[in-house]
């Protein structure tokens, strides 16, 4: 089968060389010239572990390529997929439609015979009625079918999700679109992937209701681990316990920082607003977005106050930028605000992490960007490890805390024991559990 896939980024990269290694000849295109580019060259411009050989693998084997000629590789194809990216809009939050919707009449100039249009991006419910609207408008003759296939997987995991998700949720009621979907994704369906077809509506709304439940259980067990803080229970053992319940589940119990990322932080504004626009509101979803929001910044008051209540003129080392281990994605890291948050307090920074530096050095000011953790620690009057690298799983705590020029440790991601801390001489903070015991 031949596909194009619109939109080689994080999602559109990842799908395009996964149904190549299915075995269709698959095309990737991009308006960002660069990007293509380097992905001609064989430069990966996104860290996702895995891809760089797959993409390596199939490009060899004549499967994959690149363009950022759009005409001649849409009039090819049986499926084109758009995977270009929603934003939240500047200013009110509903998701920006316009690289969509450019991509629609960009794609419906080009199309030739019997298509389908099938977007993965994330959108509101009703976008597919009008990306078919466009293409019926700027092609009227055009045999074309418009299909949501909203995406799953995880940055940092994402080949692994894409190979092996637990649904793949296809939205639209048509016989002839559902036989090509079913071939696109046919060695999943061997592998015995749920295919859930739907109307395109429902498609739409499931992958936000999916994101905004997965944001409001991480927001949940956080503020829990608020409330171990002030009672003295332990939030790990509160999440095990309830976890073990299957109807509850033990994933996305972990409490952190707040959630960030490319999609949780605008997924949830955008259903927010989805609600409010179809008078059905999303209450929790609203609360769960405040709630994150403020979250951020309490971070660093945390911090301070670990620090003894001052941090102006001290030196600050943060493990980890990224908003999640595996990844060098920065949209809307916590790293930023809680960064932000010391700044504002008179705090210098120093920071470290294994593949997010050069894009937290295009979004944060005045930081000091170190090498290793332990170049962090030099001279550093406390430490906060913010994103869980396996890097910084096992340190040192001895070299740790020579290094350092105050022993103050504090762990927003609950990755340390606080006897063992203590044992080495820091003074230990972390989210939910008692901090000496
Ligand atoms: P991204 O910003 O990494 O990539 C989008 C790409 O589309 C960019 O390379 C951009 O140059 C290109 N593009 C924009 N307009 C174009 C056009 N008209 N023609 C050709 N190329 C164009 O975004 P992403 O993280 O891959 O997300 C894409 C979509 O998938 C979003 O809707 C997002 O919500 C959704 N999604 C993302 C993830 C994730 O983990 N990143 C997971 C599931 C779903």
């Amino acid at each position: 089968m031949k596909i194009a896939m619109v939109g080689a980024g994080y999602v559109g990269l990842v799908t395009g060389v996964c149904l190549a290694d299915f075995g269709h000849e698959v095309i990737c295109l991009d308006r960002d010239a660069d990007k293509i580019r380097a992905l001609q060259d064989g430069i990966i411009p996104i860290y996702e572990p895995g891809l760089a050989e797959l993409v390596k693998a199939n490009t060899e084997a004549g499967r994959l390529s690149f363009s950022h000629e759009m005409k001649a590789a849409i009039g090819a194809s049986d499926v084109v997929f758009v995977a270009v990216g929603t934003p939240s809009r500047r200013g009110d939050g509903h998701a920006d439609l316009s690289y969509v919707y450019a991509a629609a009449r960009e794609i419906a100039a080009s199309l030739e015979g019997f298509t389908l249009v099938v977007t993965k991006s994330t959108v509101p419910v009703g976008t597919g009625d009008e990306v078919a609207r466009i293409i019926a408008a700027e092609n009227p003759n055009a045999d074309v079918l418009v299909v949501s296939n909203p995406e799953f997987l995880r940055e940092g995991a994402a080949i692994e999700d894409f190979k092996r998700p637990d649904r793949i949720v296809v939205g639209i009621e048509d016989e002839r679109a559902r036989a090509v979907m079913t071939e696109v994704y046919r060695p999943l369906y061997l592998n015995q992937a749920p295919l859930l077809f739907t109307s395109r509506r429902t498609a739409e709304l499931i992958k936000y209701a999916a994101n905004a439940f997965l944001a409001m259980k991480v927001t949940f067990i956080n503020e829990i681990a608020d409330l171990c803080d002030r009672t003295g229970a332990d939030v790990q053992q509160v999440a095990q316990g309830m976890g073990l319940d299957k109807r509850i589940g033990a994933k996305f119990l972990h409490a952190g920082p707040g959630y960030g990322g490319s999609c949780f932080p605008k997924d949830t504004l955008a259903l927010a607003k989805i609600g409010q626009d179809n008078d059905a509101p999303m209450r929790l979803v609203e609360a769960t977005i405040a709630v994150n929001e403020q979250r951020k910044r309490a971070m660093a008051r945390k911090i301070v106050a670990a620090c003894g209540g001052d941090v102006r003129g001290r030196t600050i080392g943060i493990l980890g930028l990224t908003f999640k281990p595996n990844t060098d994605d920065m949209r809307e890291a916590p790293s930023i605000d809680i960064i932000r948050g010391l700044q504002d307090r008179g705090a210098r920074i120093v920071a470290f992490d294994p593949q997010g530096m050069a894009a937290a050095e295009a979004v944060l000011d005045d930081v000091r960007f170190a090498d290793s953790a332990y170049a962090v620690a030099e001279g550093a009057d406390a430490l906060v490890l913010v994103t869980e690298w396996n890097a910084f799983r096992s340190l040192d705590l001895a070299r740790l805390k020579s290094l350092m020029a105050a022993p103050v440790f504090v762990d927003l991601r609950n990755v340390y024991r606080a006897p063992e801390m203590v044992r080495h001489g820091f003074t230990y903070a972390s989210l939910g559990r008692p901090d000496a015991a």
